[in-house]
């Protein structure tokens, strides 16, 4: 089986999470493959900037998931991937929905509804890690 290496961020300004709507009208963070001689942290910087437009420093490291999948052009082909998460913080709403990536709209949802926009129940998973972290930062301040 095919081994995939993503990275990407669960990206906070305010009281908010960037998410990006694909073609197909599916919600999900911006993520992409981890290039030869590059950092997870490296990576997923570059994506969200690629993605979404968005330009964001990171705030720490919330965990990885794991899917299989089957690449289109070969129903017998199964590729194993994984995806590691970082928090990250940005400092303008503004954004840039990459249509060349795959993306139409990008989008800073609200932390109350951002689990019900998201596409994927381990993207959920890794946004509730999120908002803990977020609760705590909060806390502390
Ligand atoms: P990348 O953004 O890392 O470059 P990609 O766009 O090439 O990746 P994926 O987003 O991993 O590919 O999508 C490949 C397949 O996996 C699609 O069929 C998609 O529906 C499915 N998929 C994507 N994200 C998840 C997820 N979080 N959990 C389960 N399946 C997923």
């Amino acid at each position: 089986m095919r081994e995939e290496i993503s990275a990407g961020g669960v990206v906070v300004f305010g009281n908010a999470i960037l998410l990006l709507k694909k073609y197909n009208g599916d919600w999900v963070l911006p993520k992409g493959k981890v290039e030869a001689g590059e950092t997870h942290e490296i990576a997923a910087l570059r994506e969200v900037k690629e993605e979404g437009g968005v330009k964001a420093s990171i705030n720490k490291y919330l965990g990885e998931i794991h899917y299989t999948y089957k690449e289109n052009w070969n129903e017998n082909k199964c590729v194993h991937k994984m995806v590691y998460w970082y928090l990250m913080d940005t400092k303008s709403m503004e954004t840039t929905p990459q249509r060349e990536e795959g993306f139409v709209e990008a989008k800073f949802v609200h932390i109350g509804r951002v689990l019900d926009m998201a596409r994927y129940d381990d993207e959920k998973e890794i946004i509730k890690v999120a908002l803990e972290e977020i609760k705590k930062r909060r806390g502390k301040n």
